[in-house]
């Protein structure tokens, strides 16, 4: 049975491996070590193997831990990376340092309203990136772009809760989040992380004023083809912390 520092090491490589065939700089990919299902002390050791950057899908769950891992507060990123009711934010806007998974114009204003309220001035806004569903698929959350390339109405309605949202003082926008649906071959999902990229692209032309760094995509099935389609940030749980 390998070592969680084993498995992260194994991991760290693909990650480099990947970034170097096509041409980028490992440094810039962040690897968000996703660590649902399991206890506070996995994340310890995560802590200690220099995974800094910790993804929870439910608010209270990862409440518990925090509050376990309360003494290590100022080395961990808290990444909130699963869907968030708007009963949760008020805390959720409190506990975590980024939330991945804003996927409607509704949250982004119920977070950016608790965001003013519960934050403390040092922490300033709180940054955020929109989750996007590009492929359609019924099970997963994120605003509703599938055919966005072909159906202007859609982007545009999309379009019209961006600037929204940009206006949101209390929040930053960074970037986006995207789960590919899951495929016996991860190639198959390739098209979906390079349309979120695409449409990335589109959104800094059209709203430059905002900073559209992130891509967050790619989990322990298909990271390295996420980060060959332009992943900035990559959500692992399996490959590192093993099944659930
Ligand atoms: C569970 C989860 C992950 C990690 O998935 P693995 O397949 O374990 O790597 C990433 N992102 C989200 C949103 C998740 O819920």
């Amino acid at each position: 049975m390998e070592t969680l520092i084993e498995r992260l090491t194994a991991v760290r490589e693909r990650i480099a491996a990947a970034a170097r065939r096509v041409g980028r700089d490992p440094a810039t990919i962040r690897l968000v070590g996703v660590t649902k299902a399991h206890p506070a002390e996995v994340i310890r050791m995560a802590l200690d193997a220099g995974l800094c950057d910790i993804g929870e899908n439910r608010v209270q769950e990862a409440e518990a831990k925090m509050a376990a891992l309360a003494a290590e507060r100022h080395r961990l990123t808290w990444h909130l990376i699963g869907h968030l009711q708007t009963n949760k934010a008020k805390k959720a806007a409190m506990l975590f340092d980024i939330v991945h998974s804003v996927d409607s114009l509704r949250l982004a204003q119920i977070l950016d309203r608790y965001a003013a309220e519960v934050r403390r001035e040092a922490q300033g806004r709180l940054p955020v990136l929109l989750q996007v569903n590009v492929s359609g698929e019924a099970t997963k959350s994120g605003f509703a772009l599938w055919g966005w390339n072909e159906q202007p109405d859609v982007y545009e309605r999309f379009c019209a809760d961006v600037e929204q949202i940009l206006a949101l003082p209390h929040l930053d926008v960074r970037g986006l989040m995207t789960i590919a649906p899951w495929t016996p071959d991860p190639e198959q999902v390739r098209p979906v992380f390079r349309a979120v990229r695409r449409l990335r692209d589109d959104l800094a032309q059209r709203f430059p004023a905002a900073v559209w760094h992130e891509l967050s995509m790619g989990m322990t099935d298909d990271f390295e083809i996420a980060i060959e389609e332009g992943a900035t940030m990559v959500r692992i749980g399996r490959a590192i912390f093993g099944e659930r």
